[in-house]
């Protein structure tokens, strides 16, 4: 089961992002970065704040060898009701 980060779109987590909306897996997004009860929290970053980062960044993938060969940035940000404009 995968699980979609709520930063990115990308369904690749092993585990959910929080446990009962409450708890940090610590796991880091192979797409961007992103790691639960780090980024947005030590590092005070909120899942907008650090997407709008990651965008500005290049949008480049954490994990080089999981991008998919015919990734598409804007559609996997639908997945997550995020458009870019
Ligand atoms: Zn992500």
């Amino acid at each position: 089961m995968n699980y979609r980060c709520n930063v990115c779109g990308f369904k690749g987590l092993d585990r959910p992002q929080y446990f009962e909306d409450k708890y940090p897996s610590f796991d880091i997004c192979s797409c961007c970065g992103f790691q639960s009860g780090f980024d947005d929290d030590d590092q005070g970053y909120t899942f907008d704040s650090y997407r709008n980062k990651w965008i500005n960044e290049g949008a480049e993938w954490f994990d080089k060898n999981r991008r998919p060969k015919n990734w598409d940035l804007r559609k996997q940000l639908k997945q997550i009701n995020i458009t870019l404009e």
